[in-house]
């Protein structure tokens, strides 16, 4: 019998932020008992749970026994890994599972927000050695496909002792795949980042927040300050690319950000991207409740004005916020890239790629980015995450750009000298985002409404609502206003209120199927007939290739509850 030995019940080497009773409980009972629980499977392998349930259904009708003691059914073991080995995957995927837990305690730490009987909340693991070389058996790096993914919180994989020695099984299996993966970097001593010069392809997102001790010690909860500090300039040291996140918080003051992001440019951070907080209604702590429309608006306004000060290109997510065109705009830069080099700026639009007109970010980006084959970043984690392939440095691009009143043509060469002898573009020039240095956000494809439209075609559907969310629906109306996609039939746009999560949280990925369901009621106590189908962006169940939202409820259910046909228009997440 294969299983995939699951637990690591050795203790953690660090200090891990303090766990809720519910949670010690939960790691308590699953390291005593070694096998994997259900909840993990939901949202990525959801025949495991259909088989408890048959299970559960027969034991109603049978008590059936083990040495005395009614048998519950509360986890599995795979006999045969080899049959579960179907899954979409890739190296950072499996890296993810080293941890689920973390060692901050970050006063706006979204996990600390999830409502009660959210599923994955409780699941508190370490993958062992012996789970990762399972896992890595079965993955197959030319397809990328693997044993199913286990979804777990958000995590910190180097609290996990062995995570140095899982990096070097990954990159034994692979020796070109790009591993990118989150790590508030405070674990990442001289040994490990020394270590990663011989890893490479490797990229992540480096959860700065801040420099600032006092922060740290009483926002972050991160009782040495110094080592995450010390992580940045070890990584410029052994030229390891990195980006950066900061999170704009009330209890963090702006200036600490200006001192963050020199601090980041100075030690070459790829790009910097400022999250702008938010919480749900169950995040608990002593913080400042505030209104994202009073406090993201303010956050922007200074960034603005950092991002003509510094070089590093400065990104705001969700970006949706302050981006609501569609039009190839460059964000940034990378510094001494080919773009740089050239004299691209931020604000710059691209009006055609190699004398080929231009009409979104997206088709520009796609253009540019050209080899099918270059490394793609994805945030770990996410089911579709295996977008790695062989890498290429080398390529040149024509750009036709407007800049204020002015017109001109710039050549970029992928592997300019000047460019390839410089940290850290040398080392992030095979990526597909970030081709040529060129930072651009993505948005939302008009691929996207031909589809819906393809979708009401095939519906035989006139009088159509369409749910899309709070950041999205400015964007939604700006490209509608720029096309007759949507010619002919009756459109309604509506925005879901996120009350799953509640408090400020108004990102579309996290409403679930209460939420869609509630909005078409909603809709329908408007007055007026009834749509005869309802179209949904696919983004919120995209972490499910069973389509199911982040509750594990299938997007079908939207549809058994209204009782009118619902359609999922098929979208990517957009990263910032
Ligand atoms: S570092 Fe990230 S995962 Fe850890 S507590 Fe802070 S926000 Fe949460």
């Amino acid at each position: 019998m294969t299983t995939i030995d699951l637990i690591d019940s050795a203790p953690p080497a660090e200090p891990q932020r303090p766990l809720s009773a519910g949670r010690e409980r939960a790691l308590r009972v699953r390291s005593l008992k070694g096998y994997e629980s259900v909840d993990g499977t939901l949202l990525t392998e959801p025949r495991i749970e259909a088989i408890r349930r048959e299970l559960q259904a027969l034991l109603r009708c049978v008590q059936l026994e083990s040495g005395g003691e009614p048998v519950e059914i509360d986890g599995f073991r795979l006999r045969d890994a080899a049959n579960w080995a179907d899954y979409p995957t890739s190296l950072s995927d499996i890296f993810w599972h080293l941890s689920s837990v973390c060692n901050f305690g970050c006063e706006f730490c979204y996990e600390k927000g999830n409502p009660a009987g959210f599923p994955i909340q409780n699941l508190t693991r370490m993958a062992t050695l012996d789970e990762i070389k399972t896992r890595l058996a079965h993955y197959d790096p030319d397809k990328h496909t693997g044993v199913f993914t286990l979804r777990t919180s958000i995590n910190e994989p180097f609290v996990n002792p062995r995570a140095l020695e899982a990096l070097r099984l990954l990159r034994e299996k692979s020796s070109r795949e790009l591993i990118s993966f989150v790590t508030n970097g405070s674990l990442l001593g001289e040994e490990i980042v020394a270590a990663m010069r011989d890893l490479r392809p490797i990229f992540f997102n480096l959860s700065m927040y801040s420099i600032d001790e006092q922060v740290r010690r009483t926002i972050l909860n991160d009782r040495r300050p110094d080592r995450a500090v010390r992580a940045v300039t070890l990584l410029r040291e052994y030229e390891i690319p990195f980006m950066s996140n900061v999170v704009m918080w009330p209890s963090i003051p702006f200036d600490d950000l200006d001192r963050t992001v020199a601090f980041l440019e100075e030690n070459r951070a790829t790009v910097v991207r400022v999250c702008l907080g938010g919480y749900s209604r169950y995040l608990e702590g002593n913080f400042e409740r505030f209104e994202a429309k009073d406090f993201w608006p303010k956050v922007v306004e200074y960034v603005d004005r950092l991002r003509d000060r510094y070089r590093v290109p400065i990104l705001i997510e969700p970006n949706a916020f302050v981006q609501t065109s569609t039009d190839a705009f460059i964000d940034g830069v990378v510094v001494d890239s080919p773009a740089d080099e050239a004299g691209l700026q931020r604000g710059d639009l691209v009006l055609a790629v190699d004398g080929r007109p231009v009409r979104s970010r997206t088709e520009m980006m796609s253009r540019v980015r050209r080899s099918r084959d270059a490394q793609r970043y994805r945030q770990p984690g996410v089911a579709a995450a295996a977008e790695n392939g062989a890498a290429s440095k080398t390529g040149t691009v024509s750009l036709l750009v407007r800049r204020g009143e002015r017109t001109f043509e710039v050549q970029l060469d992928r592997s300019l000298a000047r460019s390839m002898s410089s940290y850290p573009y040398r080392e992030i020039a095979a990526f597909n985002d970030f081709a040529y240095g060129l930072v651009v956000t993505d948005s939302l494809r008009f691929s996207s409404l031909l589809e819906a439209r393809r979708l009401m075609e095939k519906h035989r559907a006139k009088r159509v609502l369409l749910l899309s969310s709070m950041l999205m629906e400015p964007v939604v109306s700006t490209m509608l206003a720029k096309t007759d996609a949507f010619a002919g039939f009756d459109v309604s746009v509506r925005v879901p209120e996120n009350r799953y999560f509640g408090g400020s949280i108004n990102i579309g990925d996290l409403l679930v199927v209460s939420d869609f369901v509630a909005a078409v009621e909603s809709f329908r106590a408007e007055g007026g007939a009834d749509p005869d189908l309802v179209l949904i962006p696919a983004s919120p169940f995209a972490s499910s290739p069973w389509g199911r939202d982040l509750t594990g409820r299938p997007w079908l259910d939207i549809e058994r509850n209204t009782g009118l046909p619902v359609a999922l228009i098929p979208c990517p997440n957009l990263i910032y």
